[in-house]
């Protein structure tokens, strides 16, 4: 930079934190982190030709400056961002999965703004069991002897199967040897749990001899996983909880089911294609069952396991419960949302996640009937064509996995051989303010509005699309 002319020359660090356009930029990001940023620019800067360095106060307007304000904005803006989801997957995992009820957003802000009584019985003034918070909803929601909670439901099965199964054999249906997204296989699961896993029958057909010529005096638990992410239909057989129950007992081994999206309300009572519940597997002769919070439940990311109570006891003892063990504001956000199941009826208005998968294809017409011509002239400047289509959105999270609900979105296509023109528009919408998640399906994208509750946010900043 010495061979440069003195008046293209950059000043010095010190001089240039003096200057008064860095006033503002040092009271919202700190010293330090304007300091950095100063050396990072400057070791990069490279003026155009004929750009001097101003005098101090006119500084603002050069572009070193306005550079330096968007980076710090770039680096100290949260990770964690907000997004709407058009995806049409309810319970979208990568977009976080269940929205919490207001009543569960009040009760997880006070646990985190003040103390709660989380371990500690205020009857008696002396230490408590957290799980107390959430034992007795569950309880009295599912009909078990006793419930337990940890960090999700991967969790909940590692837990259940190092408890009741190390180094002893669990009984599997080869049928339901799944794999839930992120990693999660139940044969690897139960290897790391220090279970062993026998399988039986085949991947379509599962008989009740299959599973009685597997039990022997190293069988610890006979297991079934609900297929929750996929069907196998045509030529099938499986044996039926009752059956797997009567089994079990007869040779003296728990029968555990890991349902993975527990909803504890008949969904059919609104519309919504039946899904098992952990109260019907405990009637059918379940020991243990094991659910999500964060699934149909609409609840906060947890594993849930309800059942025997000698059995929660005995999973409770276990070290790894306290590794594995929930925090104050997913137990605060779990209780306000098990509370909401007392009156069923009027859990569609209340739960979002129950909302949201309610909604009706015509309702969800109406609101692209409104949005279509908003969303048509932001893109007009795009060579692309806007229409109003029906689509069928997923519940997701692997639950029903060949259901769609019918549904409305606002379909954009690209002329023959512009393809290009549609990922870019994906990115412009994931490049807004709050990005927009759309989903790409057959050279179409779909925009489908059944998760769009903020309508006048989406189409404040549509603006934001237009180009020349
Ligand atoms: C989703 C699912 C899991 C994992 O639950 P997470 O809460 O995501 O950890 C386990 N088993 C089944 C059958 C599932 O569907």
């Amino acid at each position: 930079m010495d061979s440069l002319p003195a008046h293209q020359r950059p000043p010095s660090v010190d001089r240039i934190l003096g200057w008064p356009a860095l006033v503002p930029l040092l009271a919202e990001y700190g010293r330090p982190a304007v300091l950095a940023e100063v050396r990072t620019q400057l070791a990069e800067w490279r003026g155009g030709p004929g750009d001097g360095w101003p005098a101090d106060d006119v500084f603002a307007q050069h572009p070193f400056a306005a550079g330096l304000a968007a980076a710090l904005a770039r680096s100290h803006a949260p990770r964690l961002r907000r997004v709407f989801n058009l995806t049409g997957t309810v319970l979208h995992t990568n977009l976080g999965r269940a929205n919490l009820p207001e009543e569960a957003i009040e009760a997880l802000t006070s646990a985190a703004r003040e103390p709660c009584a989380l371990e500690y019985d205020l009857d008696d003034g002396r230490r408590g069991d957290r799980d107390r918070v959430v034992e007795g909803w569950l309880r009295e929601l599912t009909g078990a002897e006793a419930a337990t909670v940890v960090n999700n439901n991967a969790a909940a099965v590692f837990l259940l199967l190092n408890s009741l199964a190390s180094r002893k054999e669990v009984i599997v249906s080869r049928g339901e040897l799944v794999e839930i997204g992120g990693a999660f296989r139940i044969p690897d699961i139960m290897t790391r749990a220090g279970a062993r896993l026998k399988e039986v029958g085949t991947t379509n057909r599962t008989h009740t001899h299959d599973y009685a010529d597997a039990l022997g005096p190293r069988t610890g638990l006979l297991m079934r996983v609900h297929t929750s992410n996929f069907a196998i239909q045509g030529f099938t057989a499986r044996v039926s909880e009752v059956e797997l129950a009567r089994i079990a007992r007869g040779h003296g081994v728990p029968f555990a089911v890991d349902l993975g999206s527990g909803t504890l309300v008949d969904l059919a009572r609104f519309g919504l294609p039946a899904e098992p519940t952990p109260q019907a597997a405990l009637r059918q002769g379940a020991d243990l069952v094991t659910f999500s919070g964060d699934k149909l439940l609409g609840g906060p990311q947890a594993g849930i396991l309800v059942g025997r109570a000698d059995l929660i006891a005995r999973i409770k003892k276990n070290p790894l419960k306290r590794v594995l063990r929930v925090g104050k504001i997913t137990l605060a956000a779990l209780e306000a949302v098990l509370r909401l199941y007392r009156d069923p009826e009027r859990l569609p208005e209340r739960l979002p996640t129950l909302r949201l998968l309610t909604r009706t294809a015509e309702e969800i017409a109406a609101q692209v009937e409104r949005l279509l011509p908003s969303m048509q002239q932001a893109l007009s400047g795009w060579p692309l064509a806007l229409s109003s289509e029906p689509t069928g959105s997923q519940i997701g999270s692997g639950a029903l996995p060949l259901e769609r609900l019918p549904s409305r979105a606002i379909a954009v296509r690209a002329p023959r051989r512009q393809s290009a023109v549609l990922r870019e528009l994906e990115a412009a919408l994931r490049g807004l303010p709050t990005p927009v998640i759309g989903r790409l399906e057959g050279g179409v994208l779909f925009l489908d509005l059944r998760c769009l509750d903020d309508e006048a946010g989406f189409c404040a900043q549509l603006a934001g699309l237009c180009r020349p």
